[in-house]
């Protein structure tokens, strides 16, 4: 057991340049409603550390949290609100680009997929773009305990199917029950060191 890590909220920002610097970084994004609020309370054993970023004015922003001395983990807006406005989805898209693409201290995009529903239109477009930008991504499907364990191992398989890698590539965590919580943080810590020292 490695315990949760050590995180800490420190600001939000809505240009890169406004990100405090860091030695190295992981982003996390995912559609709303995927799950990525309770899994980085849950990786940073807190409930309250992505409060923020539900939080009214911050949610189209990018929220920076401390991991340790030297590393960040950036909070990403989710992608996919059905109230979203044409001008709203094309804002989120200019300022997600440029921070996928120019933010250089970045090591891992984390892209979030429900476990329970398998990926989106707009979870396949994400992956697609990255994978032409060849920036590092990892596939973390979400709400393991919401799918009947009889299930499980037909759904990851279609899940990554879904996704266009293989089922080994997928972390599939319950940040409700737990479940693939520290094999995660272990991963985290792993993506941040890749370009530390
Ligand atoms: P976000 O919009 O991506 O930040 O999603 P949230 O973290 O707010 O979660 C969206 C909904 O899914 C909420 O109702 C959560 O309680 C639920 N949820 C998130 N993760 C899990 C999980 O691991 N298990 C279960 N059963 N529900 C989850």
């Amino acid at each position: 057991m490695k315990g949760p890590l050590r995180m800490r909220f420190l600001l939000s920002a809505k240009t890169i340049e406004q990100l405090a610097p860091t030695k190295t970084e992981v982003a996390v994004v995912g559609r709303s409603n995927v799950g990525k609020s309770l899994l980085i309370n849950a990786l940073g054993g807190s409930g309250k550390l992505a409060l923020v970023s539900k939080t009214p004015g911050r949610t189209r922003l990018l929220n920076q949290f401390a991991l340790g001395e030297s590393a960040t983990v950036v909070d990403m807006p989710g992608y996919g609100y059905a109230a979203a406005s044409g001008s709203e989805r094309a804002s989120w898209q200019r300022m997600a680009e440029r921070y996928l693409l120019e933010r250089d201290e970045l090591t891992r995009i984390m892209v979030l997929v429900d476990g329970e529903i398998g990926p989106t239109k707009l979870d396949v477009q994400m992956l697609d773009w990255l994978r032409s930008y060849d920036r590092p991504y990892a596939i973390v499907a979400t709400k393991h305990d919401k799918v009947k364990s009889s299930q499980r191992d037909k759904r990851k398989r279609e899940l990554a199917a879904g996704c266009g890698v293989d089922p080994g590539a997928v972390v599939w965590v319950s940040a409700a029950k737990g479940t693939g919580l520290d094999r995660l943080r272990g991963l985290v810590l792993q993506w941040l060191d890749r370009s530390a020292g």
